[in-house]
């Protein structure tokens, strides 16, 4: 019987290709919490944890998320049956509440390894891949609208992307309408345009704001309000034409059936990592599917690693009806895998190797790893 003998986390900073403007905190780095686990028959499995803009989107930050592996995670793992992914799922929550991101770190690499111990990938774990390559948005968040239309208009020249989130949510309601506007007259029917508000809005605010957007031509509008308003959210979503999707209060089988009760989005932004790992994102689609939501593939803005263990999953969803936006590799300035993920033609490839489908370079991990003195920097910084 294989065994799990040993689980190590890192954390890598890496910088961002320029500035990500979010409505609570603009990123010139992503943070990655790496976990390695190494088995009795030699074999590993990795996986990543990651969040967006330290403790200012969600409750976990990288350096809880490592912490909690290192300290509660790993040792209730320790001598299992490396095979038996249920079974350590099962034995997690039960002994961690929350902490969905750490979780998800250590389920992914326990995928990894049983995928690679198999020869299979992890889709086949998941009843198989019905996609080869998954349509692929891209953010435009500079801050700047005339900077958001090139770069836009250059990624539909390059057919790298024609379905663009701006993340808005920081100005008025007024300026931001206006730069949706913008943007959508710039492109035209050439793409998709769509907003992630990123809860910033009060509920007048976002009647005002979905009313400017829906005439402005824009299609779908991510989290207007704060998670835990689910009665605005659902006003919002029977109020207006225009798509409302749920994000930020999504976290996990439990929130989307509630979110589904009370009818409070057209469409599920589905993280990996928000949802607490594979195995549960996969409830949250079940539990979406069987409403007839509309399906994305969301991001927490992941390294390659992360990426690839979701196009796993998301590779099995018959329909993702609005796509996905796994660009997360694209953002940074440096990749962290042997063999980089493929984009082109608007979409990414689903990698075809045993596990998730991806190696580390090992000397890119080496530059990125945070030590101890860089450490206090990075968190001060
Ligand atoms: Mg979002």
């Amino acid at each position: 019987m294989t065994k799990i003998d040993q689980i190590e986390t890192m954390i890598l900073d890496i910088p961002t290709i320029r500035g990500h403007v979010l409505s609570m905190a603009t990123m010139r780095t992503q943070t990655a919490v790496l976990v390695r686990i190494k088995y009795s028959d030699g074999s590993e499995g990795i996986g990543e944890g990651t969040t967006i803009g330290g403790l200012s989107y969600g409750a976990e930050s990288p350096e809880g998320i490592q912490s909690a592996i290192d300290t509660y995670i790993t040792p209730l793992l320790l001598g299992r049956e490396a095979d038996n992914v249920n079974g350590a799922i099962q034995l997690i929550d039960k002994l961690v509440k929350g902490n969905r991101i750490a979780k998800t770190a250590v389920e992914i690499a326990l995928w990894d390894g049983l995928g690679k111990r198999l020869g299979v990938p992890v889709s086949q774990l998941f009843g198989g891949a019905v996609h080869q390559k998954l349509p692929v948005a891209w953010t435009l968040a500079s801050g700047n609208s005339d900077t958001d239309i090139a770069e836009a208009q250059e990624m539909i020249e390059t057919r790298r992307h024609n379905i663009f989130k701006l993340k808005i949510g920081k100005r008025s309601v007024r300026e931001d309408v206006t730069h949706v506007a913008r943007i959508k007259q710039a492109v035209g029917d050439a793409a998709s345009v769509r907003v992630d508000v990123n809860t910033a809005w009060s509920l007048q605010e976002a009647r005002w704001g979905l009313k400017g957007l829906q005439d402005a031509g824009c299609e779908l509008v991510e989290q207007p309000v704060a998670a835990r308003y689910r009665r605005a959210m659902a006003e919002l979503t029977k109020g207006y034409e225009i798509a409302v999707m749920a994000d930020e209060a999504l976290n996990g089988p439990e929130d989307a059936l509630a979110a589904v009760r009370e009818n409070c989005a057209d469409v599920f932004a589905v993280k990996v990592s928000q949802s607490g790992g594979l195995k549960r994102a996969s409830e949250v689609i079940a539990i979406g599917q069987a409403a007839g939501l509309g399906l994305y593939g969301g991001t927490m803005l992941e390294t390659g690693l992360g990426t690839a263990a979701a196009l796993q999953l998301f590779a099995t969803i018959e329909t993702l009806h609005w796509g996905t936006e796994f660009f997360g590799p694209l953002l940074l300035t440096d990749g962290i895998l042997a063999e980089p993920l493929i984009y082109r033609d608007f979409c990414v490839e689903v990698p075809s190797g045993p596990g998730i489908g991806v190696t580390l370079d090992p000397d890119k991990i080496t530059a990125f790893r945070r030590c101890a003195q860089r450490s206090m920097k990075a968190v001060a910084g």
